[in-house]
């Protein structure tokens, strides 16, 4: 058996997770995925895909949503 395939959490290149009540137009679960140079949130419920910003220190992971923008 092999063990050294995954290790831990920390992805080098992408990353993926879901942020619960993280879409700020219905308050659904938003999932966001993050890559070199470009991050995107999308909410499966209403289908709001946002570009926030996302920072991360230490374990926590902090997201903000720039304004919408208007319709
Ligand atoms: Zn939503």
């Amino acid at each position: 058996m092999k063990q050294s395939e995954k290790t831990g959490e920390q992805a080098t290149e992408l990353m993926e997770f879901t942020l619960s009540g993280g879409c700020v137009v219905c308050g659904g679960e938003m999932s966001v995925r993050m890559s070199p140079g470009a991050i995107r949130g999308y909410c499966g419920r209403c289908s709001w895909i946002s570009k926030p910003l996302i920072w991360q220190s230490g374990k926590e992971v902090s997201i903000l949503h720039p304004p919408l923008a208007e319709a």
